[in-house]
Parts: C-alpha cells; sequence; structure tokens
C-alpha cells in the first residue's frame, strides 16, 4: 500500500485524556479514532492488525473443528427472558424498540441465539458434538468504559459455543480450546498466564481466564514463583491452617476504646497486632445480613463469601442497618453478643486466634480475650479471605506473587444452565430426550489488539510482532524529488510485493525526519530506507525491535530480509 493513497493520521502529541499506553499510541499512530465513548473506529492500520488476529484465531479454530458462522447482532427480547437474563444482565446489555414496541437487545453475547439455533436443529446424539463460532462486533454499556480498546462498549469479539452429550466430551473440547488460546496468543506474541476464574453463582465447573500482563491490567493474577498455578486473585483457594491454638483462654473483658474505629487505630491504642485483631463486616447477601469474619490483618474476598452462600449479590450493610441490628456503628461490630439471628461465618484464620480483639456491639468499646469458638454462637468457618502475596501456594509449590492482567480470552464449562433453560435437548442411544451440555469460549480481539500494543512499545511509538503487524515491511523513499531513489523505492516495492510481503510504502512528500518518525511511531518490523547511496543500489534496513541497522545491497537485499524475517518469527 503506498502511504499516499491510504489514511494514517499520526499525531505529534500525546492526546491528553487517554491514560493507557496503548489508547495513546493507538491514537498517536493514526489506528483508531474515537466516535463517542467506548466506541472507535478503526483505521486501515488497526483493521490490518484485526484481520490478521482474526487470521491466527481462524486458524487454530480450524485446527480444533470449530466452525465459523454469522449471527445477529440485533437479538429479540423472547431469547434472552427464555435464558432468564434478560432479567439478570443488568444495564450493560444495549435494549432497544423497534417500531411496533417490541423489545431487542444489541447483542453483548450469544448464548441464547445459538442455544435457540442448535436446539432447533440438532435433534440427536449423532450430531454431537458440535462446535460453531463467529466473530463479530458486540455491544456492553459498561458502566466504564476505559482505556481505548481495552474497555469498549462496541468491541470485536471471537465467540464459540459448544454442544455435547457427555461430560467426557465437553472435557475434551475444553482442553482443546484451552490449547487453541494457548496457541492464538503466542502467535500474537503476547506473554500471558492461563488462569483459574471464576463461574459466577450461576456457573459450570471449570473456567479459565487468559490473562496478558500489564501493569494496566485490571484484574489481579496470583501466581507461584515455583510452579505453574496462577489464578484470579478472587478465586485462589487458601486451605485451613491447623496451627494449633496453644494459648490458655482468658477471660472476656471490656475496654473502653473511644473513637477507635479501624483495625490500625486499634491495634495502636491497646497495643497488639492487627493480626490479633478480628474484623467484623455485616453483609447483605441478596438481602439477607450476615456477618463475616476476618484476621485483622487479611481482607474479605467477598467472591468467595458470595460462592458459599449462593447468594447473586453481596453488598455492604449501610450504616442504619449496621445500627439497627448490631446497636452500634460500623468500627465496633463483633461476634460477641451478636442478635443470634445473625449468622456467623469466619475465614479459616479467625479459628486460630486466641485471645483476640474484637467490636463489643457497643459504641466506642471492644472486647479483649475474644475466642470465637467460646464466645460466639453460629460461626461456620470457610475459606473467605483474599490470598496475599508470601502466602504459600495453594498447589503447595512455592510462593505467591502478584500480577496485574488483561482478560483476553475465557474459557469456560456452562454444563446444562442454557440448554435446561432453553429445553435444547438431544435424543441419546435409547431415544431419551436429554439436554445438552455447553462450553463457551470468547476472545476478545479488539482488546488483544490494545493488549499487544500494552506490552510491545517503546518511547518511540509502537513495536509489531511480525505475526499481526499491519504490514510486514516499510519501504522509506527518504527524498521524492531523487529519481535514484524513487525508482529503486518503487522497484524494491514491486518486488517484495511480488514475493509475497505485505509492503507499506512512504511514497509521501514529506521530509525525511517526518518520515522517519512516522515509521518508528507505527512500528512495523522490518524498515528498507532507500536513501542517498540509492545510486549505488545500496539500502538501510533497520528492525525496529532492537534498532539494529545495516546498509545493504540491493542484489543481496531479499535474502537479508528473508534471514530477519525468519529470526522475528522465531522469537514470537
Ligand atoms: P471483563 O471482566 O473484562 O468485563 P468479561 O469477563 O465480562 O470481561 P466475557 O463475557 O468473558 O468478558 O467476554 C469474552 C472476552 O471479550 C473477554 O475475555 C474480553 O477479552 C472481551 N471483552 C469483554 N468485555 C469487553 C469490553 N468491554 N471491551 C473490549 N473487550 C471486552
Ligand atoms: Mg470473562
Amino acid at each position: 500500500m503506498r502511504q499516499s493513497r491510504t489514511l494514517i493520521p499520526t499525531l505529534r502529541e500525546v492526546p491528553a485524556d487517554a491514560e493507557a499506553k496503548s489508547h495513546q499510541l493507538l491514537l498517536r499512530a493514526g489506528f483508531i479514532r474515537q466516535n463517542t465513548s467506548g466506541v472507535y473506529s478503526y483505521m486501515p492500520l488497526a483493521n490490518k492488525v484485526i484481520q490478521k488476529i482474526q487470521g491466527i484465531v481462524r486458524q487454530e479454530m480450524e485446527n480444533i473443528n470449530a466452525v465459523e458462522m454469522m449471527m445477529p447482532a440485533l437479538q429479540q427480547a423472547e431469547t434472552w427472558q427464555e435464558s432468564g437474563r434478560w432479567y439478570t444482565y443488568g444495564p450493560e446489555l444495549m435494549r432497544l424498540k423497534d417500531r411496533h414496541g417490541r423489545e431487542f437487545a444489541l447483542g453483548a453475547t450469544h448464548e441464547e441465539v445459538m442455544t435457540s439455533i442448535v436446539r432447533d436443529e440438532v435433534k440427536s446424539y449423532k450430531r454431537l458434538p458440535l462446535t460453531l463460532y463467529q466473530i463479530q462486533s458486540k455491544f456492553r454499556d459498561e458502566k466504564r468504559p476505559r482505556f481505548g480498546l481495552l474497555r469498549g462498549r462496541e468491541f470485536i469479539m471471537k465467540d464459540a459455543y459448544s454442544f455435547h452429550a457427555s461430560a467426557e466430551s465437553l472435557d475434551e473440547t475444553y482442553k482443546d480450546m484451552y490449547q487453541a488460546y494457548t496457541n492464538v496468543f503466542t502467535r500474537c506474541g503476547l506473554n500471558f498466564r492461563p488462569v483459574i476464574a471464576d463461574s459466577g453463582a450461576m456457573g459450570g465447573k471449570d473456567t479459565h481466564e487468559f490473562m496478558a500482563l500489564a501493569d494496566i491490567g485490571e484484574d489481579t493474577i496470583a501466581y507461584s514463583d515455583q510452579s505453574s498455578y496462577a489464578a484470579n486473585i478472587e478465586m485462589a483457594e487458601i486451605a485451613e491452617t491447623v496451627e494449633a491454638q496453644n494459648a490458655e483462654m482468658e477471660e472476656l473483658q471490656e475496654v473502653h476504646t473511644p473513637s477507635v474505629k479501624t483495625i490500625e487505630e486499634l491495634a495502636a491504642f491497646l497495643s497488639v497486632s492487627p493480626s490479633n485483631c478480628i474484623k467484623s463486616i455485616l453483609l447483605k447477601a441478596d438481602g439477607r445480613f450476615v456477618l463475616v469474619l476476618t484476621r485483622g490483618d487479611h481482607e474479605v474476598n467477598d467472591i468467595k463469601v458470595k460462592n458459599l452462600l449462593h447468594a447473586e449479590t453481596i453488598e455492604f450493610a449501610n450504616p442504619e442497618e449496621v445500627a439497627e441490628i448490631t446497636g452500634t456503628e460500623p468500627g465496633f461490630v463483633g461476634p460477641v453478643g451478636l442478635n443470634t439471628e445473625i449468622e456467623i461465618y469466619a475465614d479459616f484464620a479467625v479459628k486460630a486466634m486466641a485471645n483476640a480483639v474484637a467490636g463489643a456491639n457497643k459504641t466506642d468499646h471492644h472486647y479483649q480475650n475474644v475466642n470465637v469458638s467460646r464466645d460466639a454462637d453460629h460461626v461456620t468457618y470457610a475459606d473467605l479471605r483474599l490470598i496475599q502475596e508470601g502466602d504459600p501456594s495453594p498447589d503447595g509449590k512455592g510462593t505467591i506473587h502478584f500480577a496485574k492482567g488483561i482478560e483476553v480470552g475465557q474459557v469456560f464449562k456452562l454444563g446444562t444452565r442454557y440448554s435446561e433453560a432453553m429445553d435444547a435437548t438431544y435424543l441419546d442411544e435409547n431415544g431419551r430426550a436429554k439436554p445438552m451440555l455447553m462450553g463457551c469460549y470468547g476472545i476478545g480481539i479488539s482488546r488483544t489488539l490494545s493488549a499487544i500494543v500494552e506490552q510491545h512499545h517503546d518511547d518511540k511509538g509502537l513495536i509489531w510482532p511480525l505475526a499481526v503487524s499491519p504490514y510486514d515491511l516499510h519501504i522509506l523513499a527518504l527524498n521524492m524529488k531523487n529519481d535514484a531513489q524513487v525508482q529503486l523505492a518503487e522497484k524494491l516495492y514491486e518486488d517484495f510485493q511480488a514475493k509475497g510481503f505485505d509492503v507499506l510504502f512512504d511514497d509521501r512528500a514529506e521530509r525525511a525526519g517526518v518520515k522517519f518518525a512516522d515509521s518508528d511511531l507505527i512500528g512495523l518490523p522490518i524498515r528498507i530506507t532507500v536513501g542517498k547511496r540509492a545510486d549505488e543500489g545500496v539500502v538501510e534496513v533497520k528492525i525496529r525491535q532492537n534498532g539494529e541497522s545495516f546498509e545493504i545491497a540491493c542484489d543481496e537485499l531479499f535474502g537479508f530480509i528473508e534471514e530477519q524475517v525468519k529470526s522475528l518469527s522465531s522469537h514470537s
């Protein structure tokens, strides 16, 4: 492509409102333009990258016999009502009405549409397993669209759905998908980790998220420094520790703690360690109040509480509710002498605490020498806290560290969640109708583009891994008024295209400085500069990734570029 004929609107300034590096660079390099909050146009260069990523995804899907199709983005409300998600999906679902007042949604995901199609078209176990997918724009009215393509309100997703007659068959496809995703993200040049994820209250059992490691990531990953263990921080399980309470239980004692509310204040006021204070939090799980206890230096993991209680929603009780139930204000709540109708859930670590400090359910007062097993009723112990850095890895190997990640994909065993709700059954060998087992598998194509940029850039601009680069080669003719340069550049442009290279040719009548700056900003892997030595048939080749440059004679050029391509391909 001739640069004079395409549209690459590069900017010299860093756009003021873009926080994420990928957002800044994609705007500056002319890859994307915002239309409205969370809605972007993919300019010609981004469109090329999107197509390369999609090409990789299609190959890997084909390899595991997943078949591409296309479903409508416009979905009738009835299908979502059947699954129940019309009522539970919330304001993220973009809803609209047609001229007759009938309700619709713009596809946020396609479980409903796909399940209704397969329900109608597949009747026998003989047609299973079946895996279908599409690549399409999705719509979600995100509360906080941000970071450019990382969290958009319209974004491109690959979504696959699999249908099975047995759990073994679902397992097999799940494994295939897991491997295909590993291949996709490896080929895209991403540094990523598959992590154990939350399947939610509705969920099936297994699910993994594929996390591209990046500081801008909104998810925290807990990983072991000595094994492949990695989990979304919310999902990292913590085994019950069996530290014996060897201290003798002392007598419960009420102490005056005026205005001492936080664990830090409390520990300082009583000269005890935060790890010997009990944090007591009144939560509302689907409207029912429960008291959750953790050690003062630990944090409650609300996903674990939610899953334990099979609740759809968990929220903090507000101050009025706290007053009504405990007779005091947050800060002085505790397990001792609590209204007996309130169930208490304590983290395993609380069981091992002896003679601890806890709120007395009386303003400005705490208890000392609290031993929960002795002093409180209705206590259930469970794993309820967030894992911390330095904790032992749940798989018993190594120590936990944290990293930030961007969720670029997720694989999920749905089980019969949709097939039961929507009556998607098949007839087994004995002619009995059974609900199909299902899996669903998403890749954020546009988010992956941004994640690649987060990991591959420097202060001059983007650095594309070859496999997803908009073009393989950037040919620059430095002076368009110089015939020797123009002729040689034109010839190289033709020759490399004829050899199957995807080439961007900077044939603009711009100054050399502008061309170099734009070229670094756009970040194609290999640049061929036709400059002063054109009449001798010598060009400069520069590798964007490491900045190495070479003066090469044209008769050796093709072989040299092939070598560079080989070496760049083996690095990604
Ligand atoms: P998140 O937790 O980041 O909101 P999600 O878990 O709701 O994402 P899924 O329903 O699993 O997303 O969608 C499949 C994939 O689509 C995600 O793994 C992610 O890569 C991508 N994706 C989801 N929401 C967005 C968005 N708002 N903008 C861009 N990509 C998205
Ligand atoms: Mg997800």
